[in-house]
């Protein structure tokens, strides 16, 4: 379901996408599934082709390509029915380096992060007691010299069992002394190989989908302080930065998924007869489909309006906290209108439905909840007051 192939700039990106997902079919993810366990051969076959590393500068070893083709790839990911979210944040949790980091940081992490050498895909920002509320996060690290010892635990780090490096937001100033509940936290990189049996332990979630998430816990956790990314109390503001292409990237694998749906929907109601016709004859059936294809396509179109901002240079804030929410609604809505259209046969396991009906819905919680975007709108955009 290519509509704007012709003026599409990245068709080419989404048909070579599209043509290393067809080895990835959905026998290999229903395995998965079944198992809980990871895709490390797709996850090769992304990082081999350079896939993961589309946003890292050449002269890093990456692609160097624009936002939106990354968006391309991950949407294309999700419509050709595979899960980009074993391995999504590879492409972005580095942007924080490459931003903020030093010239020496730069050299050493991004030529291996661009090509897999170094996975850099788990990012500890959520802890139990805090939640949504970020500032109020208590994982401490205190500096001791030429290191930080580094306390607390973090909940839902994804992928951290399938990761070298951490990118950690951790207080390094208790709240209470800073001026601003934003200031005082730190970003550190964790290399989690050095770390694991010596202060760090991970413990996975098993949860309604296959996602590899953990809870981490931080005990005496030694980081030497050239790991600090940026300067001391400002960690906040880099997480912030990374934040709009993060949801703009998310927002793309949603419109995968809920063309996925729409393509696997409206051949089913073509192809299915009951009382002697198409089911896809009766309007009970086509409309929830036309429906969420309107609304895929307006997510779509705010998705790309986001990207296009970006990577002007503008502030692109609205439009990704938009995109993200309404990529996640319609990706949702075409899961319905899909599992609905297949009757029965939309809870059988080898339809693949139900299980992409689950992964799908994760993105009206993480990476940040529909509630805390209509906020931001409502906040900064319409200038409200603010209401937490
Ligand atoms: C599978 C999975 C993977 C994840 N991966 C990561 C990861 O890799 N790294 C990471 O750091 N985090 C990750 N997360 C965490 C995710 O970002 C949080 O779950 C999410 O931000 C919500 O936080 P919470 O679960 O603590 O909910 P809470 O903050 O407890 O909120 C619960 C509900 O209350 C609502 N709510 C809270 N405050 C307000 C308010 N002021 N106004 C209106 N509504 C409000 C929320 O919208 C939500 O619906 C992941 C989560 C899941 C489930």
């Amino acid at each position: 379901m290519d509509h704007t192939e012709a003026t599409d700039p990245h068709a080419e990106i989404r048909d070579a996408v599209r043509k290393l997902c067809a080895d990835f079919a959905g026998d290999y993810w229903r395995k998965l599934d079944q198992d809980r366990t990871y895709p490390t051969e797709f996850v090769t076959a992304l990082t081999e082709a350079g896939y993961l590393g589309a946003l890292i500068p050449e002269e890093y070893g990456g692609a160097g390509l624009p936002l939106s083709a990354a968006a391309a790839i991950l949407e294309t990911v999700q419509s050709s029915g595979c899960n980009g979210a074993a391995c999504h944040a590879q492409m972005y949790i580095m942007g924080t380096i490459l931003r903020h980091g030093t010239t020496a940081q730069k050299e050493a992490y991004l030529p291996k992060i661009a090509t897999g050498e170094l996975r850099l895909q788990a990012f500890g920002v959520t802890e139990p007691t805090s939640g949504t509320d970020t500032t109020s996060l208590r994982t401490f690290a205190r500096k001791e010299g030429d290191h930080y010892v580094v306390n607390g635990q973090k909940v839902w780090t994804s992928r951290a069992e399938h990761s070298d490096l951490m990118l950690l937001l951790a207080r390094t100033t208790p709240k209470e002394e800073t001026a601003k509940r934003t200031e005082g936290l730190s970003t550190f990189i964790v290399d989690m190989r050095a770390a694991l049996g010596h202060g760090l332990t991970l413990r996975p979630i098993r949860t309604m989908m296959n996602h590899n998430s953990c809870e981490v816990f931080f005990d005496n956790m030694i980081v030497p302080a050239e790991n600090l990314v940026g300067v001391e109390g400002r960690g906040f503001r880099y997480i912030l930065d990374g934040m709009n292409a993060e949801r703009l990237l998310i927002a793309a694998e949603c419109i995968g998924d809920a063309k996925w749906f729409i393509e696997k929907a409206t051949a089913y109601a073509r192809e299915r007869r009951v009382f002697g016709r198409p089911i896809g004859q009766n309007q009970g059936v086509q409309f929830p489909i036309a429906k969420a294809y309107a609304q895929m396509r307006a997510a779509e179109l705010m998705v790309r309006e986001g990207c296009r901002k970006f990577e002007a240079g503008e502030n692109c804030g609205e439009e990704a906290n938009m995109a993200k929410m309404l990529a996640a609604e319609a990706s949702w809505a075409a899961g319905e209108a899909c599992i609905q259209t297949h009757g029965g046969f939309g809870f059988a396991e080898e339809y693949d439905i139900e299980r992409k009906f689950r992964e799908t819905r994760l993105y009206q919680v993480a990476p940040i909840s529909t509630n805390l975007i209509l906020s931001y709108v409502a906040e900064h955009v319409l200038g409200l007051p603010r209401s937490y």
